[in-house]
Formats: structure tokens, sequence, C-alpha cells
């Protein structure tokens, strides 16, 4: 009897939501539907209820509610009977504005009510409101159950409320939650992990009985977005320990740690468990594998982790190209950029930046401008992390003025951008203008710190001012927040070493506990240009002593000796040098012209085009002989007669790679830039000085250590190098 009647019921309002759907959901329709509906069934109230419930149930969107509810209210129907069937409704399609109004009007608020609206506007991100709410709630004295504080935690954690965090958490020991329920266990060690309390999340995590993997996860992300690697480890030990599974996000996180820590043998045994637990297609593991072995420069693997990607998201491929970039793959980085670029991914800040800093590292000015010139289209010319990388971009291509015109360029300026425009600034031998910008940079009230250090040192050694170098350095050791490193001894060592004042430099070196190669190598190098072979004698005794592998300083010392004609000296340097195996790494210049990269070694006539560059260099040569051209032969550090030696000056690599422009450019360009792996040689620097005046062009060549920028006979380092 009660099933037919029941079964009645459905029919009748199954009948009628039929009727609704053939009547065509028009707003008038429906009333006079729900109207004649109701005259069937007569007056009786719980009926009538079934059948709002019904329709309450099939509505689809905020209108359909809110014309049920009017219908109610129009026909005197107790609505609030119903309030939390319609408050629910109101709440599964996000219409929080309606619901909130109905949530107030009810009589009696149990704390499902309560939890189903703070729950809804922390989906909708709007968690001050949902903090309100609750605290309404404590006012009326309505307990809270596990699922209000599981989701006013993440609310306090969301506004940054650490004070009601640790009430709520208290309310929770209260109600024996803490350590009982899994639920709010996880929301307390996430809260605490985004106020940054570790030690807290890890009190929590500890106390609550039956852990989970959400539980751990939570602990885990926590370190790791802490920075806390090695804790999180520690915390995966854990839970393996206690026989509680991993899951994707537990494995998304704890390869960013292996990242960081460079565990690679732990992260390839993720990787196996990803395979095994079928977590594989995932984006996110697949990401984090793909950071986890480029930050461990395993570049293959990263590249075959992203190869198996079907639609690999931005965020993927910022991390391959930003990987790439970092592990000295920079061409491959680009290639990658481009094919993300065609595969129309539009690019963000970050796989911009990372694109930008493979360019700086080739220093191919041709495609940083086209990734410039993304920039400017997608808007993003004012983000502070692409305008540094734009700078230093330019500052490396030896464009100071376009890295000037950045900077200007960029509305809120920092210290990253003025120390990125001053060290522009600094290796171009732009020295006033670095200082300049020192002391703006102090009238602006930003402090300078160890990098800033850096580039005024270089910029004081460009301009030849020592003692201001030594005034400013010294004033930086008084200073308490800046770490002196040797990096800045270096640079003080060549500041002395410029200005020939070789015996303070070595006092300076004496000063500084455990002096490292790149200081006594420095001093050496000042040893050479001053020809000081006393000095040079006994520092390289100590440079075999610390590092007698050392090959920089070996190939300095020879070419001091060979500079000076002291033949018996060369071969017994070149002859330890083959004793321990030890190679100068051959001299190579490289241009680019056109996207293409050609590259020169000295001596090498194989080039295809040789004839030509053979016939220019030789043209050259004759006219800036007349200009007053004399060939340093003394640069030449083999035992050769004049004539060869003479000779063998012709076909170094940044001769040939001058000539090659010159050919391949008919000469029809403003400006040759040329890389070279060494120092640019003696030689080939006033070579080049009286080549700008022959034809007219500006070089400007990168070396291992600076830039030198050739105009109208005259070199921006002074002729000190
Ligand atoms: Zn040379
Ligand atoms: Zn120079």
């Amino acid at each position: 009897m009660i099933s037919l009647r029941w079964r009645v019921k459905v029919w009748r309002s199954a009948k009628f939501v039929q009727a609704l759907h053939i009547r065509g959901f028009t707003q008038a329709n429906r009333n006079s539907t729900i109207s004649t509906t109701l005259n069937l069934h007569g007056t009786n109230l719980k009926e009538t209820s079934n059948i709002y419930i019904s329709l309450i149930q099939q509505s689809k969107s905020m209108e359909e509610i809110r014309n049920i509810q009017t219908h109610m209210i129009n026909n005197g129907f107790p609505h609030l009977r119903l309030g939390n069937k319609l408050l629910n409704a109101y709440l599964k399609v996000g219409c929080l504005g309606y619901a909130h109004q109905l949530f107030d009007e009810l009589p009696q608020r149990h704390v499902v009510a309560w939890n189903a609206m703070i729950s809804c506007y922390i989906r909708q991100k709007r968690s001050a409101e949902a903090v309100e709410l609750y605290r309404k709630m404590e006012l009326e004295g309505v307990c809270p159950d596990d699922f209000t504080l599981s989701c006013v935690l993440k609310a306090f954690s969301d506004v940054g409320l650490v004070f009601d965090g640790r009430k709520a958490h208290g309310k929770a020991v209260v109600l024996g939650l803490e350590v009982s329920n899994v639920f709010v266990g996880s929301a307390l060690v996430d809260m605490y992990a985004k106020f940054g309390q570790m030690r807290n999340a890890h009190v929590v995590a500890d106390r609550v009985v039956a852990k989970d993997v959400v539980l751990f996860t939570a602990l885990i992300v926590g370190y790791v977005q802490n920075g806390q690697d090695y804790e999180a480890m520690q915390a995966l030990s854990q839970m393996s320990k206690k026989g509680v599974k991993a899951n994707e996000y537990t494995f998304t996180s704890i390869l960013v740690s292996c990242g960081n820590l460079k565990e690679l043998c732990l992260g390839k045994l993720i990787h196996g468990l990803i395979i095994g637990g079928g977590h594989e297609s995932g984006v996110s593991p697949r990401t984090s594998l793909l950071t986890m072995y480029s930050k461990c420069g395993m570049v293959e693997d990263s590249l075959k982790v992203f190869e198996h990607l079907v639609n690999p998201s931005l965020v993927t491929w910022t991390s391959l190209i930003v990987g790439l970039a970092q592990n000295g793959k920079e061409e491959i980085a680009l290639s990658k950029f481009s094919e993300m670029m065609r595969s129309s991914v539009i690019p963000n800040c970050f796989t911009l930046s990372g694109a930008l800093v493979a360019c700086s590292s080739l220093a191919v000015l041709d495609q940083g401008q086209q990734i410039h010139t993304i920039i400017l289209k997608l808007g993003l010319h004012l983000d502070k992390f692409i305008g540094a990388a734009l700078i230093d971009l330019y500052g490396r291509c030896g464009c100071v003025k376009l890295a000037r015109l950045v900077f200007d360029g960029l509305l809120d300026c920092d210290l990253v951008l003025v120390n990125t425009m001053m060290y522009a600034y600094a290796q171009n031998g732009f020295e006033h203008e670095a200082l300049e910008l020192f002391q703006r940079m102090k009238d602006m009230g930003l402090d300078p710190n160890d990098v800033t250090l850096v580039s005024v040192l270089l910029a004081c050694d460009n301009a030849g001012l020592v003692d201001e170098g030594r005034r400013i350095f010294d004033t930086f050791i008084g200073s308490s927040n800046i770490r002196i490193t040797k990096e800045h001894y270096a640079c003080m060592v060549n500041i002395y070493g410029r200005a020939g004042r070789l015996q303070e430099a070595e006092s300076l070196i004496s000063q500084v506990h455990n002096p490292d190669i790149v200081l006594w190598r420095t001093l050496l190098s000042a040893c050479r240009i001053h020809g000081d072979m006393t000095m040079a004698g006994r520092i390289l005794n100590k440079v075999i002593e610390l590092s007698p592998k050392d090959e920089g300083s070996l190939v300095l010392s020879s070419n001091l000796y060979a500079s000076k004609g002291s033949w018996s000296q060369v071969i017994g340097v070149k002859s330890w040098m083959r004793e321990n195996r030890l190679k100068k790494s051959p001299a190579m210049s490289w241009v680019i012209i056109g996207g293409e990269v050609h590259t020169f070694r000295a001596g090498d006539c194989s080039h295809p085009k040789f004839k030509e560059i053979n016939y220019i260099i030789m043209e050259l040569m004759k006219k800036v002989k007349d200009l007053g051209y004399v060939p340093a032969t003394k640069f030449v550090l083999q035992d050769l007669d004049e004539k060869e030696k003479e000779t063998s000056l012709y076909y170094h690599s940044e001769k040939l790679a001058i000539a090659f422009s010159l050919w391949k450019t008919s000469g029809k360009t403003s400006c040759i830039r040329i890389y070279k792996n060494l120092k640019v040689c003696g030689d080939c620097h006033a070579w080049i000085k009286f080549v700008t005046t022959v034809v007219g062009i500006e070089i400007v060549a990168r070396d291992m250590k600076r830039f030198h920028h050739f105009k109208d006979g005259v070199c921006s380092c002074k002729d000190y190098w």
C-alpha cells in the first residue's frame, strides 16, 4: 500500500515535470503548469512539498529555482519548510547572493546549512566572507563539526589569519577532532604550512592517529614550499614506513625536492613508481619529472620525458625551456621555444625570460630582438623579471643603449634592475654611466648588495679609479649586510693590477683567508701585462702548489716568458703541461650572420671561403700597415723566425672572423660582432683598432672576460684587459 502511494506520487511529479519540459520552460507556462498541477492534487501539504522538492532537485539554473521559490510564496506555501533544499539548490548552481538571503531568513540554522554556505564561499575564493560567516556561527553558539573546521582552516590560511587559525586549532583539540579526524588533521597541517610554521604542522601530523596519504602529502607539500627539502624526504620515508601509498600529488611534490637536492637516484626511483602506479599520463607528475631531470643536469632524460607528452601545457614548456637554458643547452632551448610558439601556446613571463637567458648566453641579438617583439605584443614589457632579462641580453650583446632604453621604460625600479643595468655598463666599458647609476641608486634609498659591488669595482677598474675603488671596497667591507667574496677581491686585484700597483695587489691577496686560484691567476695576468718576471715566477710557484694542473695559469706564464723571449722557460712550462697531459684549449672565434653561426680556429685554412677571407686579410694588412700597424710578433708563442711569426699572426681566429664578416656582408653593415672563447690577443687588439679606421665600421668583440667596442681606432677597454 505504502509502496503504491509512493509510486503514484512519483508518477504524478514525474508527469508534472514532464509537462514542464513539453511546455518549453517559459516563465508563464511554468507558473500556470505548477498551479494546474497543484490544483489537481488539492491542498495536501505533504504532497505539495514533494512536488516542490522534485522540482527543486531537477532545476538547473538560478532562474528556475527563483521561479519555484516565487511560486511557493505567491501560493502561500510556507517555503522555509523547504529552506535547506532551496539553499542547497542555489549553492549547487553557485548563486551565493540568493542563497545568503534565504540563509538569513531560515528560522533554524543547522550546522549542515552553515557548512554548505561556508564551503561555497571558499570554493568561490571568497575566503574573507567565509571567515565572517564562521564568526557569526560561533556567536550563535552553533558547534562546528569536522567539515566546518576543515573548511574554515583553509579560509584562515587564504586570508592569513594566524590567530584565528590557532583558535580553531584549539577548538579542534577540545572537540577531540585534532587526533581522531584525519580531515581536520590534514587541514591543520596545510594551514600551518601556508603560514610557514612547519614545526606546528609537523607536531599536528605526528598526533593524528590514522594517517593517510592526504595528511602526508599536505606535510610534504608544506616542506617543499617552505624550501625544507630534507624534511620533505624524511616525511616521505616516514610515510612509506607506515605503509601509506603515495599518490600523484605526493610524487609531484617530492620530485621538486629531488631536483633541488640533486637526488637523481631517488628521482629515478619515483619515476619508476609513477610508471608502476599508472600516473604517467598526468601532466603534473610529468612536468615535475622533467624539472627534476633538468635540475640534476640530465638534459637528455628531461627531453625524453617531454617527447612522451601529447599536449604539453605552458608550465611544461616553460619548465623545459628554462631547464635547457640553465644547463648550457641554449640552442635546444631556443629551438623548443620556436616549436612552442608554432604550436600556438602563449608564453608567460617565465618562458620568455628563460628564452632570453638562452639568447644572452649565446649573445644572439637577432633572436633576442624577436623575443622582445613578442614581449611587446603580449604587453609584458613592464614586468621586472622580463625587464632584467632584456637589460642583461642587450648588455651581453654589447648594445648598451638598447639596455638603457629598456631600463628607462620600466615604471618602477628595484635593486635587481639597477644592478643588471650597472653590470651592462661596467662590462661594456661605460664606467662613468655605471658609477652615475651607483650614485642614483644611493639617492633612491636602495641598499647596494654584493652584486652591486662587483659592478662598481668593475667600473672603477675600467676607469682606472684605483683609490676610489679601494675606498668603496673598504666601505663595503665595513657594512654588515654584504658578504665580501673572493670575486670582489679578484676585482680589487685587477684594479691594482691594471694600474701596475702589483705589490699592493699581492698584499691584498695575502689578507684573504685561503686565496684561490682565480686570485693568483688575476695577479699573474697583471704580471704579464706589466712584464714583471720576478713576481710572475713567484706566483707561478704558488699556483702550481695550489693546483698543479691549472691550465689557465700555465698558459699565462708561458705567454709571459714567450713575450720576453725566455724560450727555455717556455719549454719548461710546456713540457710540464705535456707531462701532466694538459692542453691549451684552442682559440676560437665566431660570428653570427643571418642566424647562422660561423666558427674559426686560429691558423685554420680549411674554411670553404678561405680564398676570399685571405684576400680581404691581405688587403686590410696593406692598409693598416700604411696607418702604422706593426705586427706584434712578441705575441707569437712559438720559437719561429720573424717572417713566420708575422704570417702566423695573420690567421688568428679573430682576424679570420672579421675578414669573413666583411666579405659576407660586402662591408655593408654598421657593426660587426665577434665572439672569442679566450681573451683577445694583443696583436689582434691593435689590428682591429686600425681596421675600424680603415673600414669605418664599429667592431664589437666579446671575449671570455669582457667586451671591446672598437670604433675610429680606439677601444672601450683603453687597452687593458
Ligand atoms: Zn690574435
Ligand atoms: Zn679592447
